[in-house]
């Protein structure tokens, strides 16, 4: 490569990264029309649940089905008391966003922000996450957000393992409903979460992997990145590079525009 390109390229992946995270000159013509269920405003709050019951298969859902069904979880979340992370919280998170959501993003758990306001990602990991999604040419209604566990562990500590077992289901249950084309796996907790592994976060980032969500169901893939928490905490311009270059893996897996 000559050292013309060499630089050329240095300064497309330089202003590439600054439109992600800037949010400028993003091109969205278009991109409403790829989104399945189109660009409704479906921003209702969802949550889930744990029990046994027999839901519709998603094929089988319109989508006002789809939004009693997540409504449905939604309240047994709201009422659910099965580890101690019960008596802690202020509210709980059962995610929101679009229930026809070609993307679901997952991260790890609510925060202070979160748990205050019975919303996921609204702290400032969240703001982040919300100009990932609009440099992807995408609006928040578009996708889904949800967590792994739908109540806050106090000072924010990691998850324990009989945590994440008792709330699991709930967010299997939304996924299933969802069915979204893609995963975002949003840092290691939601990454091991989904895939049943112990691998490194570094092992398995920016790599589609696939989660299964049923029997007879084809699986979905999962696309693992950098939490922005993560990022936040570590704000250089190679991390910053990662989660756009995973970003871009999904929109083009999607016949998404690349802004
Ligand atoms: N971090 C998470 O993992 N989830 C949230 O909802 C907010 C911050």
């Amino acid at each position: 490569m000559s050292k013309e390109s060499d630089i050329n390229k240095v300064v497309r992946q330089h202003l590439e990264m600054e439109q992600f995270f800037t949010g400028f000159s993003l091109k969205r013509e278009g991109v409403e029309s790829h989104v399945k269920g189109g660009a409704k405003s479906l921003t209702p709050q969802f949550i889930a649940g744990s029990n046994t019951e027999s839901q519709p298969h998603q094929d089988d859902m319109s989508i006002n089905e789809k939004i009693k069904e997540l409504e449905k979880i939604a309240e047994e979340v709201r009422r659910c008391c099965q580890c101690g992370l019960g008596s802690s919280r202020t509210n709980t998170v059962p995610g929101e966003g679009n229930p026809n959501a070609r993307i679901l993003f997952v991260g790890e758990a609510p925060g202070a922000d979160e748990d205050a306001q019975g919303r996921p990602f609204v702290g400032r990991a969240g703001k982040l996450l919300d100009k990932v999604i609009k440099a992807c040419g995408l609006k928040r209604s578009d996708v889904f957000i949800g967590n792994i566990l739908k109540c806050r562990p106090p000072e924010n500590r990691d998850p324990r393992p009989e945590e994440i077992i008792s709330c699991l289901p709930y967010l299997q249950r939304q996924i299933e409903i969802i069915d979204p084309e893609i995963i975002v796996a949003l840092g290691a907790h939601a990454a091991r979460t989904l895939l049943n592994t112990n691998k490194a976060i570094g092992q398995i980032r920016g790599q589609f992997h696939e989660y299964y969500a049923g029997l007879g169901r084809p699986p979905i893939k999962v696309m693992v990145t950098y939490h922005t928490a993560y990022l936040l905490r570590n704000y250089s311009p190679e991390n910053r590079r990662k989660v756009w270059e995973d970003m871009k893996k999904v929109l083009a897996e999607l016949g998404l525009p690349v802004p």
